[in-house]
């Protein structure tokens, strides 16, 4: 290496201001003041949650709802009101949090080779990062905008199918697809 391809990066001087974070400190004031006076005005954006609940979990776009917020999971039914989840295992598999698991079974019905026996999702371990329904090939897992889920023990967050298919039934007519 030739000496003319070394760049020499000199530290920036700091001024007494910078040294002490006088100017972040500033900021940040200002930051504080602006909020604090958009709550006096009246433009807060604070919910006096649970009487109120937030309204705008959704944008239209297009004359459609779009989701903005990726909630508690659901597990879709087709038209005959059977779940759409066909096992194939590629939710399980996206999933960074390894918090699906599956048992997959034969299918009792002649338009698919397997079903899911058992389907839990951990709601605890899950990081609601989407990539489950974005790799179903049938849009058989969603979430929706469901937020507001307690549960007094770890066993209750774990959504078996039953309860996300509950979800589904919750949800259905007023979930942008
Ligand atoms: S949202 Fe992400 S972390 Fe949660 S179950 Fe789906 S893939 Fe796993
Ligand atoms: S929910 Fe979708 S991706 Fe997951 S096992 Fe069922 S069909 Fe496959």
């Amino acid at each position: 290496m030739k000496d003319s391809d070394v760049i020499v990066l000199e530290e920036p001087k700091l001024s007494l201001g910078d040294q002490f974070y006088i100017p972040q400190v500033l900021n940040g004031l200002g930051t504080t003041m602006k909020h604090m006076f958009r709550v006096l005005g009246g433009k807060d954006r604070v919910v006096q949650y649970p009487e109120e609940k937030r309204e705008d979990l959704a944008i239209e776009k297009g004359g459609m709802l779009t989701r903005t917020y990726r909630g508690v999971h659901r597990l879709n039914k087709d038209e005959e009101g059977r779940v759409k989840c066909v096992a194939c295992f590629m939710c399980s598999t996206a999933c960074p949090a390894r918090c699906i698991h599956i048992e997959a079974d034969e299918s009792p019905w002649a338009d698919r080779e397997k079903y899911p026996a058992k389907f839990d999702i951990d709601e605890l371990r899950c990081i609601y990062c989407g990539m489950c329904e974005e790799a179903c090939p049938v849009d058989a897992i969603e979430l929706t905008h469901v937020y507001d889920i307690v549960g007094l023990t770890r066993q209750e967050m774990i959504f078996d199918k039953s309860k996300l298919l509950q979800v589904y039934d919750e949800t259905v007519k007023n979930e942008p697809m």
